[in-house]
């Protein structure tokens, strides 16, 4: 029999088509062969995946529901727009989803401690929480500049029992904390296990990330063919690493349905005014692995910038480089701007708050629903939006009634 595309995908050397494979420092490759090894196995293990289960369902509140998003529907006088709702998720968004599962593995592989990076800090405070339930030790990585910037997510972690180091040379952010986290692994590789954020990363990462994933899309075309009878036309997810986008659209990949990935297109379309990897970048390696990737000049990963902190990212999944090269995948857009009005009209409308990051899938899903009268769309709602209050608040004024 043929495979199907998610047991076909990536190939054993963690190619997603050209795209993915592990480009790493020698020193690397044991531990990252015996991860994949490891993993190969506990994802057919029965004991493993009873106990994610339990812990899915008793623990972070799994499965979350689906919201028919009435009102905003209705706003934007056309099609129907559903929400997968991954801010009920214990933490807020989705990446406990992965986060409970790599300190699992973590367990399995008799580690002692987690350790990763952190740009915003969101990644931080849910591994922090996992390794908090699993009993772990948890070191975190995160440049002075975010430290700063992100401080109440700095006080989560602590609380929560993580060592929180930082990071103080180069540009001090998300990419020098990538740098200094992975320094200290090469360290000390026996006792720990590196705990990616997203769907990036040298393989078995992407893999794995998306399969921890998966749960979302599982869950969510059981919800909405409960709830509806019939599949969305349109899924759509906003895309940083790419990692919630890839959780549901894996319950969907063999449907007809439509995917969409939304990018950030920041404040303009020139190289440091946007995070949109997809739409304006090329194919290049960096963190590990290969996609297509936002470059300068001499080709190195270029700045970005986004109003959401968690879609600032250089590059993306390489299955999503792979997926829009296939055309399996559309990639949409979103401005800043335009995630801010949605902000406070998914907020006003329905009762919700969502996250910046969250907010560019809600703008682009209301400019689809406009257009399309009769789609009936699916978003996944990634988390919600109390860390970013503050922040929106103090730049952008309340609407008025
Ligand atoms: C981190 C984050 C994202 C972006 O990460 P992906 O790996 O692209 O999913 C999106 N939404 C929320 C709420 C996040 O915290």
């Amino acid at each position: 029999m043929e495979k199907s595309y998610l047991e076909s995908m990536p190939d054993e050397k963690g190619f997603f088509g050209t795209y993915g494979g592990a480009f790493i420092p020698p020193e690397l490759e044991k531990p990252f062969a015996d991860i994949n090894a490891a993993y190969d196995e506990i994802s057919k293990s029965f004991d493993f995946i009873h106990e994610l289960a339990k812990i899915r369902k008793y623990y972070q509140g799994r499965p979350t529901p689906i919201s028919y998003a009435k009102n905003l529907s209705n706003f934007c006088g056309g099609g129907q727009i559903y929400l997968k709702r991954e801010d009920l998720n214990h933490t807020g968004a989705h990446k406990l989803n992965h986060c409970i599962a790599e300190a699992l593995l973590a367990k399995h592989l008799g580690k002692k401690k987690l350790i990763a990076e952190t740009g915003a800090g969101q990644h931080g405070v849910a591994l922090a929480t996992a390794a908090a339930y699993f009993g772990l030790e948890c070191e975190i990585h995160m440049g002075e500049v975010d430290i700063k910037k992100e401080y109440p997510n700095v006080l989560r972690m602590k609380i929560l029992g993580a060592k929180v180091v930082p990071v103080s040379f180069g540009e001090r952010t998300l990419k020098e904390a990538v740098d200094s986290a992975f320094g200290a692994y090469i360290e000390d590789s026996e006792n720990t296990l590196f705990a990616i954020g997203s769907v990036v990363g040298p393989h078995p990462y992407p893999k794995m990330i998306r399969d921890f994933q998966r749960v979302v899309g599982i869950e969510a075309r059981e919800q909405i063919l409960e709830m509806t009878g019939k599949l969305p036309d349109s899924i759509v997810a906003c895309v940083g690493g790419g990692s919630n986008a890839m959780g549901i659209f894996s319950g969907f990949i063999d449907d007809p349905c439509k995917l969409h990935g939304v990018e950030p297109t920041g404040k303009g379309t020139k190289l440091g005014e946007h995070a949109a990897s997809l739409t304006y970048g090329k194919e290049g390696i960096m963190h590990g692995f290969n996609s297509i990737m936002l470059q300068d000049e001499e080709g190195n990963p270029a700045s970005v910038h986004c109003v959401a902190s968690g879609l600032d990212y250089p590059s993306v999944g390489p299955e999503h480089a792979h997926l829009k090269t296939i055309g399996r995948t559309i990639v949409g857009t979103a401005n800043d701007e335009e995630a801010i009005d949605a902000f406070y009209k998914v907020s006003r409308l329905e009762g919700i708050i969502p996250a910046l990051e969250t907010a560019h899938a809600i703008a682009y899903s209301m400019k689809l629903a406009k257009e399309n009268p009769k789609e009936m769309i699916l978003v996944n709602f990634s988390g919600r939006g109390d860390k970013d209050i503050d922040f929106v608040t103090e730049n952008y004024e309340i609407p008025k009634i």
